[in-house]
């Protein structure tokens, strides 16, 4: 159960990546929102019934995943911040 918690994560985030939604800071890997969330949740229910087609049991599930993940993400990456000080 927990894999497949893990794996809907991780369809949910490709989905955030791939719409733009959240983008990895290109020196940490960090994950950081680009606070366009109805651009994810648009993608998600074109690849619903397309290339994710029975990932999720709902349209709501799937929604809940790339919530979750694009809220997860940071406006800002931590260590980017941090070596500015520096
Ligand atoms: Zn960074």
């Amino acid at each position: 159960m927990q894999d497949n918690q893990e794996h809907l994560r991780a369809v949910a985030e490709t989905i955030a990546r791939r719409a733009g939604a959240v983008t990895e800071c290109e020196y940490h890997g960090e994950l950081l929102t680009n606070d366009c969330d109805e651009q994810a949740f648009a993608l998600g229910n074109k690849l619903y019934d397309g290339e994710f087609r029975g990932v999720f049991s709902s349209r709501d599930e799937m929604k809940r995943a790339i919530q979750s993940v694009i809220n997860d993400a940071a406006w800002d990456c931590g260590s980017c911040d941090r070596n500015k000080d520096d």
